[in-house]
């Protein structure tokens, strides 16, 4: 079964203008098709999230906030305009991550073209997040009793703060977040957290990675691991300031997802930041990553010269 892609027209919402270049959902959709990698067909639309996925994670009062788009000390600290279509284009890529989860479970990965705002807390907003998507999907998922145990593996630039708060006493879910040091956000206690120096390349980063990614999964031993394949780490990004290429982000994506993969683990992946001075080169580390998961889960031919899965 190949992996499915998650991804939605409306999540592409108006935020002015913005360092968070929106249109990448739909680049890297479009991206998806052109190079035959995905059909429009293949590219599943996510539902809305309930009530209820919504408060196993956030706050009644946070969320009413939303509801009425109040600006209160809830809402203050996130980095974007608060907007109805805003706000809804927000909950829904929460839906689209609980679908990426489920999905995974089904086929052993999937992709969600959007997702992975691991700022938001569950009583309040941050940076360019209002919904924490990531434990929207895995409270979700961990309802449908498809998996308990979680494994976060957050590669985005900053760390997942957020995330880190939400599940710092959830046994089930266990955290793991490399970052930049020294940058956004103040940091919180994953329960496994590399903090990188400035200027950090890509053997260096692949080489922490590598040191630790077997253990974490040889001892947490998830059901499901959840990665946030951020492009911010890039050396041309405008918020980061570590200094990978295009090629090592390639590399660390085969490393997470093949580290996945031979364990016969789903993974969810979610695209989360990548603010790039060219939105190109962003797409193309996005692309990257569709691609790895591509080329490590689809089914391959069983008869040579067959269709291919
Ligand atoms: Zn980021």
């Amino acid at each position: 079964m190949k992996p499915a892609f998650i991804y939605s027209p409306k999540y592409r919402v108006d935020i002015g203008s913005h360092v968070f270049p929106i249109a990448k959902y739909d680049l890297v959709a479009d991206r998806l098709i052109e190079l035959g990698l995905a059909s429009r067909s293949d590219l599943l639309d996510p539902p809305s999230p309930s009530r209820e996925d919504l408060l196993a994670v956030h706050t009644l009062t946070y969320l009413e906030d939303l509801d009425e788009l109040r600006w209160t000390e809830r809402t203050c600290r996130s980095e974007l305009p608060l907007t109805r279509e805003i706000v809804d284009g927000f909950m829904l890529a929460a839906g689209g991550t609980i679908l990426t989860c489920v999905e995974a479970m089904k086929r052993g990965a999937a992709v969600h073209i959007g997702g992975g705002l691991h700022h938001a807390f569950a009583d309040h907003a941050e940076g360019f997040c209002y919904v924490n998507d990531v434990a929207v999907g895995i409270r979700g998922l961990q309802r449908t009793n498809a998996a308990s145990h979680v494994l976060v593996v957050d590669c985005d630039l900053h760390q997942g703060n957020g995330t880190a708060h939400i599940f710092r006493h959830d046994p089930s879910v266990y955290t793991f977040s490399m970052h930049q040091e020294n940058n956004y956000p103040l940091k919180e206690e994953s329960d496994l957290d590399i903090g990188l120096a400035d200027g950090t390349n890509d053997e260096e980063y692949l080489s922490r990675l590598n040191e630790v990614l077997p253990r974490l999964f040889d001892t947490h031993l998830p059901e499901l691991v959840v990665y946030l394949a951020g492009a911010d780490p890039y050396c041309g990004d405008q918020l980061g300031g570590l200094d990978l290429s295009i090629e090592g982000l390639r590399r660390r994506d085969e490393l997470v997802l093949g580290e996945s993969k031979v364990r016969g683990l789903p993974v969810a992946i979610l695209l989360a930041g990548g603010y790039a001075w060219d939105t190109q080169d962003t797409v193309e580390i996005h692309i990257n990553t569709c691609r790895t998961a591509l080329d490590l889960f689809a089914a391959k031919p069983t008869v040579p010269g067959g269709e291919s899965g």
